[in-house]
């Protein structure tokens, strides 16, 4: 496997590539990968013959109250994470490297940004929205996968490239979860034994909203209160938001209309992890 540690190398491997007529898609993570990059490299893998996993923490994505310092980064095991998956090249540059001459520029997106996660994180996209650009710049691949895991930020990245008119395509994918349901996130390492089993309630929670919109539920209250119902009832979570929104504009009207594709979006925290989790259904039909 490859490994390239800075923006020249990598726009040259690129080029490269594209001369020689190869299909190259990228994958891009902050590293401490787990079986949700994983599918992603593969899937990648699968429709394209070079697969460019980035790594790298993104410093202007966190707070300053977050958790960039002790954010968990394991190089060697990431290293045999994509290669087992079958990525063949690592992009794994500095923060100098991504951000020369410090963060000057900024590509803030409206609208999708704006609720939820960009309600508790100000900024937070912003920063995912920048380093996205700055990397499709970098890696000019002909597809970018995402995780559905981080549902906004899929939306807020699909109307980036689209506004700019980056020329990659945004193939998002399914989020990849534990035995019991609890989403693969590489912050779950924070939980301890105790939190990881009361965790298993943000799953819960979104059958829960499953089976009330099974049950006929069109009006936001009752979604929402069939997850704040099963969120309440676990000691130490508390909820940051449990929200049923429309699935393309994010919007909350009290009513969703027969045939609607919303999305429910739960952020809690566990002591001091955050996690978040989403599903996707359609209003009067079962997921
Ligand atoms: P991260 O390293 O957490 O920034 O995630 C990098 C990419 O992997 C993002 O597109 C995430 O949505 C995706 N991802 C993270 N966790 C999962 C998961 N459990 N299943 C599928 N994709 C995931």
């Amino acid at each position: 496997m490859k490994i390239i540690k800075t923006v020249e190398e990598m726009r040259q491997y690129s080029r490269q590539c594209r001369q020689r007529g190869l299909r190259l898609a990228c994958v891009p993570t902050m590293g401490y990968l787990h079986e949700g990059h994983a599918s992603l490299i593969s899937a990648a893998r699968h429709s394209h013959d070079e697969v460019v996993t980035s790594i790298f923490v993104n410093p202007t994505q966190f707070g300053p109250h977050e958790d960039f310092e002790r954010y968990p980064r394991d190089f060697d095991r990431d290293h045999r994470v994509v290669d087992q998956a079958g990525g063949t090249v690592i992009f794994a540059p500095s923060v100098d490297e991504m951000y020369p001459l410090g963060a000057s520029t900024s590509i803030a997106v409206r609208g999708v940004s704006e609720p939820f996660e960009g309600a508790f994180r100000p900024g937070h996209f912003t920063g995912v929205a920048t380093i996205v650009a700055r990397l499709l710049l970098a890696i000019e691949p002909d597809a970018a996968f995402f995780g559905a895991k981080d549902f906004q930020q899929t939306l807020v990245i699909r109307r980036m490239v689209h506004d700019l008119g980056i020329a990659s395509d945004v193939i998002v994918l399914s989020t990849i979860r534990e035995a019991d349901g609890l989403a693969k996130s590489s912050r779950n390492v924070y939980l301890t034994a105790d939190q990881r089993h009361r965790a298993t309630a943000l799953y819960r929670a979104l059958r829960a909203a499953e089976d009330a919109i099974h049950d006929g539920a069109y009006q936001k209250q009752i979604i929402d209160n069939a997850m704040h119902d099963v969120l309440r009832s676990v000691d130490g979570i508390e909820i940051d938001y449990a929200s049923a929104a429309d699935a393309s504009t994010l919007a909350t009207p009290d009513i969703f209309e027969a045939g609607a594709r919303i999305v429910c979006l739960i952020a809690v925290r566990l002591g001091s992890t955050r996690l978040i989790d989403n599903m996707e259904f359609t209003i009067g039909m079962k997921a």
